[in-house]
């Protein structure tokens, strides 16, 4: 049955949803008892710059959490404020019947599903496993056949919007999995985003995150370019990113994002590059993207070039900054 559920689901195109339009409740059982139940607790692994915030949605919201990071740091707030916290992913499945996984990278997902003390150890019949990390969608696929051996459903549910969203609950949730299950996943999803939309069969989620985060790196490597030049050339930063955001060049690393310091408030650029989306990150989605491209014979010539500036930045201590910090890397070489 599963298995004809994913393949409705991948026939049925791209649906939208957003907080106007919240669709009628999914018709399976399942789905139906844990929709009854929507206060019981929702177990949260990865408490990062994104799963934090996002975390703290879920308790506005009045959802009771199961928490866990490998990083014990990363629990205390929410120890603090009385929330469950657990000593590895198998207790969080446990304890709870909807788990939300925010992890770095494939591997991290990997060990945190089906590690020896991964997610699959003890998860329960029925349960909903989401997986917002960015990650291969290769590796969603097969976490997703794991997951139904053992009677539950994986969905991935790859994010965009970054912290700032994340805090303020406006995240674009991109979901990938079983269609009948798409109203239990907008249940929890929307309570940290403004925008949900399924995207198809297990692994499309991540597809469309990998090629937004493409286009973002081009775009942002683009804007620091722009911006560099100017500045050389003698314009007010703040002068040119104004005639840019007024102009054919805006986009969102322009006008919401802007990486040169002192342009905007409230963005990593204007406190050293700290917290937002480290460079290592992104590096990580345009080898997801070069790895795809290659896969499906796709030219990426732009996508390539932005991979291999990024490993660069990476190899030269720019690891731990924001992506944004390509406009410091700019700035600190010159050409003849
Ligand atoms: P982060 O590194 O800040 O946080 C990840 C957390 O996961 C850390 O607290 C870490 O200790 C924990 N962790 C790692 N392995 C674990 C494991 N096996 N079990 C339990 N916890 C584990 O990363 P982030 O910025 O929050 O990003 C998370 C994901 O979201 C990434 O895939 C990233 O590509 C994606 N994303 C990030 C942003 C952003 O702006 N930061 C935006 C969109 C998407």
């Amino acid at each position: 049955m599963a298995a004809s559920l994913r393949l409705r689901g991948a026939a049925s195109g791209l649906r939208y949803w957003s907080r106007r339009q919240r669709p009628a409740v999914a018709s399976l059982a399942v789905v139906c008892s844990r929709s009854m139940a929507s206060k019981t607790p929702v177990g949260f692994i990865g408490l990062g710059n994104m799963g934090n915030p996002m975390a703290k949605n879920l308790m506005k919201h009045g959802y009771p959490l199961i928490i866990y990071d490998v990083f014990p740091d990363a629990c205390k707030e929410f120890q603090d404020a009385g929330e469950q916290v657990v000593s590895c992913p198998a207790d969080v499945a446990e304890k709870a019947d909807r788990i939300i996984t925010m992890l770095p990278t494939s591997i991290n997902a990997i060990e945190a599903y089906s590690g020896a003390n991964g997610i699959l150890k003890k998860v329960k019949k029925g349960s909903l496993l989401i997986d917002s990390s960015t990650i291969d969608p290769a590796v969603s696929k097969e976490l997703a056949k794991e997951v139904e051996k053992m009677g539950a459903v994986f969905m991935d549910a790859p994010v965009s919007g970054g912290v700032g969203a994340a805090r303020s609950g406006n995240l674009t949730f991109m979901v990938g999995g079983v269609e009948d299950e798409f109203s239990a996943a907008q249940e929890l999803l929307g309570c940290m985003g403004s925008n949900v939309l399924y995207c198809g069969a297990v692994g499309t989620g991540q597809a469309a995150k990998i090629c937004n985060n493409m286009l973002l790196a081009i775009s942002m490597i683009g804007t620091a370019e722009a911006m560099n030049l100017g500045i050389r050339l003698g314009l007010d930063p703040k002068l040119l990113a104004k005639i840019l955001n007024m102009s054919s060049g805006r986009c969102w690393s322009s006008d919401t994002y802007n990486p040169v310091p002192g342009v905007m408030d409230g963005v990593p650029s204007s406190n050293n590059y700290q917290g937002g989306f480290g460079t290592t990150l992104m590096a990580k989605d345009l080898g997801l993207a070069q790895d795809s491209a290659t896969s499906t014979k796709t030219p990426i010539l732009l996508g390539s070039q932005a991979h291999q500036i990024y490993r660069m930045m990476c190899a030269k201590g720019y690891s731990k900054k924001d992506f944004s910090s390509i406009f410091q890397f700019l700035r600190e070489e010159e050409t003849f």
